[in-house]
């Protein structure tokens, strides 16, 4: 099985972030990746979050800039939840993103930012081109 964990040194609480020993981090293993946890509140809560929902699109023939990219995320996160709201999103032709907040241990800060603040539905656009996260509202 892959992981990228190096085998030794501290962990990040996946719900808080906060750094801790892997000795006494709890910690959750999912297909392909070892979730950890500083402790009993933050497992429940990240068992309790609800699936996150991915979408792909693909689209050709057509050269995408970010504002069209993201009113065809926002049509297709509205499909799902009426009242989607955009979170955080990733623009790999111009290597930008937002929020721009330093990265945390295994994904970028963007990322890990949607996930905690609700974003459980993802857009993905050209396989990674754009990537759109939002709140169900
Ligand atoms: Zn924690």
């Amino acid at each position: 099985m892959m992981s990228t964990i190096p085998a030794a040194g501290p962990v990040a609480c996946e719900i808080c972030l906060k750094e801790i020993p892997r000795s006494v981090a709890q910690s959750q293993e999912a297909a392909d990746y070892v979730y950890y946890f500083c402790g009993a509140d933050c497992y429940q809560q990240w068992q309790a979050r609800p699936p996150l929902r991915h979408l792909g699109l693909i689209v050709n023939g057509l050269e995408l800039d970010f504002e069209s990219a993201q009113a065809l995320a926002q049509a297709a996160a509205r499909r799902l939840a009426p009242d989607a709201m955009l979170l955080a999103w990733y623009d790999r032709p111009r290597g930008r993103e937002s929020p721009e907040v330093p990265e945390c241990t295994r994904q970028p800060g963007w990322l890990a930012y949607a996930e905690s603040h609700g974003g459980d539905i993802r857009v993905d656009i050209n396989h990674g081109e754009y990537v759109f996260m939002f709140n169900p509202g």
